[in-house]
Parts: C-alpha cells; sequence; structure tokens
C-alpha cells in the first residue's frame, strides 16, 4: 500500500475542488488522488481523471458516465466510472482513501460527508450546508468516527489556526476563548443604494469583489446568508454560544477570522484571499506545505477596516441568527429555503430581494421541533423545499 495520503474530492470539478487539484498537483509526493466526482461536467472530470488517475471516478446520471467512460477509454485510463447519490458514499467507502474532500455544494453533500465522518476519515469540510442541515448528528458521527474535522471555510480555517492546539480535545473547557469574530467581505452590494438591490442581476450578484467562487456561494455572500449558514457552521465546529459568535465586515478579506480572549488577547489570521491556503493546511495538517499563494505584503495594504453589518441591508443575516438560536430543524429548514430560492434567483424567477422573503415565510411556516435524526432532517430538507417552491410560485403570480 503507497504511504502516500490518499485523497478522494467530492465536488472535484468545482471551485474549491479545482484548487484542492492545484495544491496536490505540486505535491505528487506526498497525494495520491484516489476518487474525484462531478454531477455534470464531464470534460473537465476526464481531463482531470486523466491527469491524477484515479481508481473511482462518480457523475450525476447515466449518459454522463457512459460519456465519461468512453472519453477514459479514448485514453487508455483504467478508472471505474459510477454514476448517482449511492455512488458518492462508494467513492468515499471503497476508494481506499484516508481524506475527503467534501466540496459538494448544498444538501446533495449531505450523505457522503456524513459517511466520511463515521468511517473515521480525515474530513476536510467546505460542504459547509451539510453541517449546517446536520449539526449534532454531525459532530456526534465524527467524534464516533475518530477522524480529524478540518475546516476548510477560509473564517474556520483561521478560527482553527487561532485556537490553542488542545483545543478540540475539550471544547467544553472553553480555553480562554470568549468570542469568535467572523469577518466577511460584504460582498458586491455593500455600497448599492437600498432602492436598487430589486432590480440587481445573477450576473452582478455573482461578481464578488475579493474571491473567485461557485455561483450559489456568490449569491450567499451576496446576501450575507453566507455568512449567516457560517456562524451556524462556527457554533457546531467550536461549541461556542451563538450569542458569543460576531460577524464583522471587514471589505478588504485579509483577516480571514479572530480570537478573543480573555486576557485581551486577539488572534487573527491574515492571508491572501486565495482557498489554497484552507485547503494546503487542511490537506496537510499538522505540517505546512507550499500552497502556490502570493505572499501577503502588508505594506501594500492602504487600510484594514472593520464594521458591523446593517442587518436591514441583509436580512438572510437575521433569518440564519434566528434560525441558529432556534437550533433543532430549523437550520436545516433555513438552508433549504435557501437553496430553492437561490437557484429560482439564478435562473431569473426570482427577484434578489425576494430570496429572504422566501427564506422568512418558509422558516416561520415550519413548526421548529428539538428531535433530528438523520430521516427528520431529510424530512424538513424536503418540506422547505416544497414549501419554498410554493411561496416563489405565488410571489409570481
Ligand atoms: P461549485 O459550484 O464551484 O462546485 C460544486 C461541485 O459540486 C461541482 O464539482 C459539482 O459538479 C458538484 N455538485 C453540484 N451539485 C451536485 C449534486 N447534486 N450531486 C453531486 N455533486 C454535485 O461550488 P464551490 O464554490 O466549489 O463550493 C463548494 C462548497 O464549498 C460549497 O458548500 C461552498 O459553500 C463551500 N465553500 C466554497 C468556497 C469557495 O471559495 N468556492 C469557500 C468556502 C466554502
Ligand atoms: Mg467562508
Amino acid at each position: 500500500m503507497s504511504s502516500k495520503q490518499r485523497v478522494t474530492i467530492l465536488g472535484s470539478t468545482g471551485s474549491i475542488g479545482t484548487n484542492t487539484l492545484d495544491v496536490i498537483r505540486a505535491h505528487p509526493e506526498r497525494f495520491e488522488v484516489v476518487a474525484l466526482t462531478a454531477a455534470k461536467q464531464v470534460e473537465r472530470l476526464a481531463e482531470q481523471c486523466i491527469e491524477f488517475k484515479p481508481r473511482l471516478a462518480v457523475v450525476g446520471d447515466a449518459s454522463s458516465a457512459k460519456k465519461l467512460s468512453e472519453l477514459l477509454l479514448a485514453k487508455q485510463i483504467s478508472t471505474t466510472v459510477l454514476y448517482g447519490s449511492e455512488a458518492l458514499i462508494s467513492a468515499v467507502l471503497e476508494s481506499d482513501c484516508d481524506t475527503v474532500m467534501a466540496a459538494i455544494v448544498g444538501a446533495a453533500g449531505l450523505l457522503p460527508t456524513l459517511a466520511a465522518a463515521k468511517a473515521g476519515k480525515r474530513v476536510l469540510l467546505a460542504n459547509k450546508e451539510a453541517l449546517v442541515m446536520s449539526g449534532k448528528l454531525f459532530m456526534d458521527a465524527m467524534h464516533e468516527g475518530g477522524g480529524a474535522l478540518l475546516p476548510i471555510d477560509s473564517e474556520h480555517n483561521a478560527i482553527f489556526q487561532c485556537l490553542p492546539v488542545h483545543f478540540s480535545k475539550s471544547p467544553s473547557l472553553h480555553h480562554g476563548v470568549e468570542e469568535l469574530w467572523l469577518t466577511a467581505s460584504g460582498g458586491p452590494f455593500r455600497n448599492t443604494p437600498l432602492t436598487e438591490l430589486g432590480q440587481v442581476t445573477p450576473e452582478q450578484a455573482c461578481a464578488h469583489p475579493n474571491w473567485v467562487m461557485g455561483k450559489k456561494i456568490s449569491v450567499d455572500s451576496a446576501t450575507m446568508m453566507n455568512k449567516g449558514l457560517e456562524v451556524i457552521e462556527a457554533y457546531w465546529l467550536f461549541g461556542l454560544p451563538i450569542e458569543k459568535i460576531q460577524v464583522l465586515i471587514h471589505p478588504q478579506s485579509v483577516v480571514h477570522s479572530m480570537v478573543r480572549y480573555c486576557d485581551g488577547s486577539v488572534i487573527a489570521q491574515m492571508g491572501q484571499p486565495d482557498m489554497r491556503t484552507p485547503i494546503a493546511y487542511g490537506l496537510a495538517w499538522p505540517d505546512r506545505i507550499v500552497a502556490g499563494v502570493e505572499p501577503l505584503s502588508l505594506t501594500q495594504l492602504t487600510a484594514l477596516n472593520f464594521t458591523e453589518p446593517d442587518l436591514l441591508r441583509f436580512p438572510c443575516l437575521s433569518l440564519a441568527f434566528q434560525a441558529g438560536k432556534q437550533g433543532g430543524l430549523a437550520p436545516a429548514v433555513l438552508n433549504a429555503a435557501n437553496e430553492i430560492a437561490v437557484a429560482a434567483f439564478l435562473d431569473n424567477a426570482l427577484g434578489y430581494s425576494q430570496i429572504s422573503e422566501v427564506v422568512e415565510r418558509v422558516l416561520n411556516g415550519i413548526e421548529p421541533t428539538v428531535t433530528s435524526s438523520l430521516e427528520d432532517i431529510l424530512e424538513a430538507d424536503a418540506k422547505a423545499r416544497t414549501m419554498a417552491v410554493d411561496v416563489i410560485q405565488r410571489l409570481r403570480s
């Protein structure tokens, strides 16, 4: 058996997936890719398979699998091609991986990420929606599996780096941590007059000032639902009450987040807005490896600004705080309604300002409950999606 770290990438054709392969490409002596997955981008996945020669590749449906098999056969690549949601779990459990990069966007990533947690893999968590939906269930699965959980979201990766090394072994002791400060760029509409927000287009919403990302997270960054999901993510990852998690608008995206301690210290992690830094840290932890990222030059910075977010401008952030405080299935409902609303917005079927309206109506329309087994979570997710579709239809008629 090879002594290299064997990596499965769930969502390898996306923004996080391709950045992960970029870091791996620079360290062939250290990492081996054993499985890659994508929904539909067959050509890109074929190129990745030709370069990295994984044992397994998974796509969304039979016709994509047929096309991928043909492309690989033409290049004499012997990767096994599978398709469908069950096959995503095979990519985790049957690929002989020891590390799983969870980089599928949205709820579709929940089951394979949960399988990785239960199986004791090192889980590199980019797919925040999976943790937001399943919260305690996911953290318990990680605990039982015994693998390491490395946050890839830049803010959580920053906080992980700013916490004492022994923090994750006994988070309930708090180790002098008073508050977590999550930074947010404020997105492309930080200064847009409120009266103009109703007319913004998907293209404008996806043009993030500092980060290049997938479409869904770009829209979430514009509405700040992304930061709301990250507050819930931080709650589960670090075990601090929601009240101790603060959001700060920091337009330069240089300070990726901070920890405030009881002795007056504030520890920040800084760097370029480049996801290869947290990805490299997650892959190599506790070591550090070259990530291909430009060094940060402090003398070229003109300022580092921090302000509190305006909740009138960012109602999705308030809704996420509401769901986080409600607990139970509320975060799963919030997430599902948001996924449907964002997809409708990207499809030009819903206005930008209506995204929060849909989420609010669904969140307030579903009875909160405290039980959250996997069945409960999947049921709440499905119910919230149906209700969100109904709300959108009513808004359109
Ligand atoms: P993306 O849209 O660029 O890529 C998503 C990947 O998931 C693609 O490979 C796609 O084929 C796959 N996928 C999509 N739907 C699927 C489905 N139903 N079944 C199976 N696979 C599916 O997204 P991204 O920007 O790379 O984000 C991925 C995750 O990482 C998200 O949860 C996002 O919130 C998180 N994240 C991203 C960034 C970033 O900089 N892009 C930063 C922090 C966190
Ligand atoms: Mg983030």
